[in-house]
C-alpha cells in the first residue's frame, strides 16, 4: 500500500488560535484513493522544521502533502525551505507572474511588490496553478518520494488538490481497503469478539476509530492486488459474522443514511414521535439527501398536554407510568403511525438532564420504540453523561432499531 504523509505549516496551528481542518479533509481524501498515512504533524512557520520533517517523512512515505506557508510575507517559508531542503536554487518563471498579475487584474486590484516572490520555484520543480487565490503551489520529487505543497486558505487547497493531486495520484494505490461501521457496541466489545483479528501485525491489519458513538474499522492489507482483495473479504466476512446485527455498512456511510437507504429499498415509510431527542431522530434521517422518499412528517412532542392533545397518549398512561416509561413510548409510536399512515414510527422519551432526575429514573434514562403494523418493539437504554450526549445516543439508537 502506497503511504502519504500529510504536514500543516503555521505558527496558528501551534499555538491553536486556527484548528487544523486541512489535514482532517486531506486525510479523508487520501484514504478514500486508497493511501495508508504515514504521518500527520503540525510545525511552526520555521525553515529547520520543514526540512527535518520532510527527511523524516521521505523515510517511510511515498508522497508528502504539505499546506500552507506559500503566501508573500516573511513568515511564509515552505518555498524556501523547499529550496533549502533539495539543494535547489529558487527560479523565476514568466508564466507564474503573469497568472499572479492576472488574478489581480481580473479583481481590478493592484498587485503588491512582494507578490512577485510567488513566482519563484526551486529549480526542476512543477508549478501547480492557484485560480483562486495569489499562492500557486508546488511539485517537488526527491527521487522516488513526491512533496505537493499547497497554500494554506483552505478553498484554495482543496480546489488545487482535487484540480492537481487527485487525478495524479489516484490509481497509484492498491484498492486494498475495506471498512465495516459498528454501532451499538463499545471499542472494547468490539476488541474482545475479534479477539487475535486485531493483533499488530496481522495481515489485514484492522484500525478502530470511534466518533459519535459510531466504530468505524479499517481493514488494511499488505499484498499485491489480487491477493489483498481475497484477504480481505475473508477477513470483513469474518469479522461480521462475529459482530452480526451490530455491524450496520461495509461503506463509509452513516447510521441515518443505512437506514434511509434500507426503506427506500424496502418502499417503506418512517414518522418519528420525539420528545427528549426534540426532533433530533427527524433531523439526521431528513439529513440524508433523497430521504423525503420514505419521510413525510414527525411530531415533536415536548410537554406532557402535547402528547396527549396532538398525540393522543392516554392522559392516564401519563399520570400512572409518567413520560419517561415504556406505556407512553408505546402509545406515541402506535398513534404516529396510525395518524401519518407510514410504515413505522419511532418514537422516544427520557430523561436527558442536567436535573429532572428521579430515584426510578435518573438522568439518563431513555425509553425508545420502533412500531409497524406487525410488531412494537420498546428498548429502555442509559445514556448518563451529558445532555447533549444522551440526546444523540437516544436518537442513533432509534434508528438504529429502526434499520434492523
Ligand atoms: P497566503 O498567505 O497567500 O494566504 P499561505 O499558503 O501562506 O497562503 P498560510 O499563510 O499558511 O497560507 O495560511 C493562510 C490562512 O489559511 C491562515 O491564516 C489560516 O486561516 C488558514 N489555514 C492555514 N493552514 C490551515 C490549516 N492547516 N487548516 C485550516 N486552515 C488553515
Ligand atoms: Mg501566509
Amino acid at each position: 500500500m502506497k503511504k502519504a504523509a500529510i504536514i500543516s505549516v503555521g505558527n496558528e496551528l501551534i499555538n491553536g488560535s486556527c484548528y487544523d481542518s486541512n489535514s482532517e479533509w486531506l486525510k479523508e481524501k487520501l484514504i478514500d484513493l486508497n493511501f495508508e498515512l504515514s504521518l500527520s504533524m503540525k510545525l511552526p512557520d520555521e525553515h529547520w522544521a520543514l526540512a527535518e520533517a520532510l527527511d523524516y517523512a521521505s523515510r517511510f512515505s511515498d508522497i508528502c502533502i504539505i499546506t500552507g506557508g506559500l503566501g508573500p510575507t516573511k513568515d511564509d517559508i515552505t518555498r524556501d525551505a523547499l529550496s533549502v531542503w533539495t539543494g535547489r536554487p529558487l527560479v523565476y518563471k514568466d508564466s507564474l507572474f503573469a497568472h499572479i498579475e492576472s488574478y489581480f487584474q481580473k479583481r481590478r486590484r493592484r498587485m503588491s511588490e512582494i507578490n512577485s516572490v510567488q513566482a519563484y520555484i526551486p529549480e526542476g520543480s512543477q508549478p501547480l496553478l492557484n485560480n483562486n487565490g495569489t499562492a500557486p503551489g508546488i511539485k517537488i520529487s526527491s527521487g522516488s518520494f513526491a512533496v505537493y505543497s499547497l497554500p494554506g486558505v483552505p478553498s484554495e487547497m482543496k480546489a488545487m488538490f482535487e484540480q492537481h493531486i487527485a487525478p495524479e495520484i489516484s490509481g497509484q494505490a492498491f484498492a486494498d481497503r475495506r471498512v465495516l461501521k459498528v454501532f451499538g457496541l463499545g471499542e472494547s466489545s468490539v476488541a474482545e469478539l475479534l479477539g487475535d483479528m486485531m493483533d499488530r501485525g496481522a495481515n489485514p491489519e484492522i484500525n478502530c476509530t470511534v466518533k459519535e458513538y459510531v466504530i468505524t474499522l479499517s481493514f488494511l492489507a499488505r499484498a499485491g492486488s489480487k491477493e489483498a482483495e481475497d484477504l480481505l473479504s475473508n477477513s470483513v466476512d469474518k469479522a461480521k459474522s462475529l459482530l452480526g446485527e451490530y455491524v450496520y455498512a461495509d461503506e463509509d456511510i452513516s447510521l441515518p443514511e443505512a437506514a434511509v437507504r434500507r426503506l427506500l429499498d424496502a418502499g417503506k415509510t418512517v414518522t418519528t414521535a420525539e420528545s427528549c431527542t426534540g426532533g433530533l431522530i427527524a433531523k439526521l434521517l431528513t439529513d440524508v439527501p433523497g430521504s423525503s422518499g420514505c419521510f413525510q412528517i414527525g411530531w415533536v412532542s415536548y410537554s406532557n398536554e402535547a402528547k396527549s392533545e396532538r398525540l393522543g397518549v392516554c392522559p392516564d398512561t401519563l399520570k400512572q407510568y409518567g413520560a419517561v416509561s415504556e406505556q407512553t413510548v408505546r402509545e406515541m409510536a402506535e398513534n404516529a403511525l396510525k395518524i401519518s399512515a407510514a410504515d413505522f414510527s419511532v418514537s422516544v422519551s427520557g430523561v436527558a438532564g442536567p436535573s429532572g432526575g428521579t430515584e426510578q429514573k435518573p438522568v439518563g434514562t431513555v425509553y425508545i420504540c420502533v412500531a409497524s403494523k406487525e410488531k412494537c418493539v420498546v428498548r429502555k437504554l442509559f445514556y448518563p453523561g451529558g445532555r447533549k450526549g444522551c440526546r444523540l445516543r437516544a436518537a442513533l439508537t432509534g434508528i438504529d432499531v429502526l434499520r434492523r
